[in-house]
């Protein structure tokens, strides 16, 4: 006998549909009411240690997202390697691009919240050649960096995608749409997630999104800012509720400082951390 669908209950008059529950607002709101003020926190605590990160384009858009596709499940200094390799095999004589960041001493670092020593300056890699070339040879070519077979495939989707949606290799026109848009554009990229999207729109065009790398999620599980049991995408969307346009930047960089420098994976340093105070993992009851 096959069974009739329920007959779905008419809303009664004069109710309004009630809307469904969001669990990252529900989260936010319930944070920033039992813990006020943490998060304003932890970025103060954060950049008196490691100093206030500022704002500023490290990269072109599409060379930003290759570069993280590069860097995903491998150290940064392998990633670098392998954009430099890109950049030899397949030379395109454009505009020279600076990576690294010169101080006030003139000495050169990496930007903020990168892991490797910084590209060296340089033109973006020619992106027609790296798409149209041969798959072993690309494999060849960005092998130091490591799953080099899953990546070079992910890199030409990325690419073919980005000229057959935008028809070229220029991101620059995401920069006017609302973020959420613009991620989802990114997102409809077969193989780029939340945090590759996110990390191209905050640091090429400053725009309120949070990359949840391993780093972000685990410190921000320890000290509470997100709840135990929340994944990465859960993480991004408590945190869309959480900061202010203007703390994103500087909550992204300063989380995987602490996250590298202080708040180890296996022996966080407690004894030195200035988020101790107000961090659960270290007192399962602060405020
Ligand atoms: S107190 Fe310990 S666990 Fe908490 S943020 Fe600092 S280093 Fe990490």
């Amino acid at each position: 006998m096959t069974r009739r669908p329920p007959t779905p209950t008419p809303a009664k008059p004069g109710r309004r549909a009630r809307r469904p529950v969001d669990p990252a607002l529900t989260w936010a709101r319930s944070l920033l009411r039992r813990r006020p003020g943490l998060v304003e926190f932890v970025i103060e605590r954060l950049g008196g240690l490691y100093g206030v990160p500022a704002p500023a384009q490290r990269l072109d858009p599409v060379s930003e997202l290759v570069l993280t596709i590069l860097s995903q499940n491998t150290a940064d200094l392998n990633s670098e390697r392998a954009f430099e390799a890109l950049r030899a095999a397949y030379p395109s004589g454009g505009p020279v691009m600076t990576h690294r960041v010169v101080g006030p001493d003139g000495g050169e670092a990496p930007p903020e919240g990168w892991g490797g020593i910084g590209l060296a300056p340089g033109a973006p890699p020619d992106w027609s050649a790296v798409e149209d070339a041969d798959i072993g040879a690309l494999i060849d070519v960005i092998r130091i960096g490591g799953l080099a077979n899953q990546k070079a495939p992910r890199i030409q989707t990325a690419l073919r995608t980005i000229r057959e949606r935008s028809g070229g290799y220029d991101l620059g026109f995401l920069v006017s749409l609302p973020p959420r848009d613009a991620r989802d554009w990114l997102t409809a990229i077969p193989g780029i997630g939340r945090k590759t999207a996110s990390i191209v729109l905050l640091f090429c065009f400053g725009m309120p999104l949070m990359p949840v790398d391993t780093h972000v999620e685990r410190v921000s599980r320890r000290i509470g800012l997100a709840p135990p049991t929340a994944s990465p995408d859960e993480q991004h969307e408590i945190y869309a509720h959480l900061l202010a346009a203007d703390q994103f930047y500087a909550a992204h960089v300063l989380l995987i400082q602490h996250g590298r420098r202080t708040c180890d994976a296996r022996r966080p340093a407690c004894d030195r951390c200035p988020i101790a105070p107000r961090c659960r993992f270290f007192d399962p009851k602060a405020e």
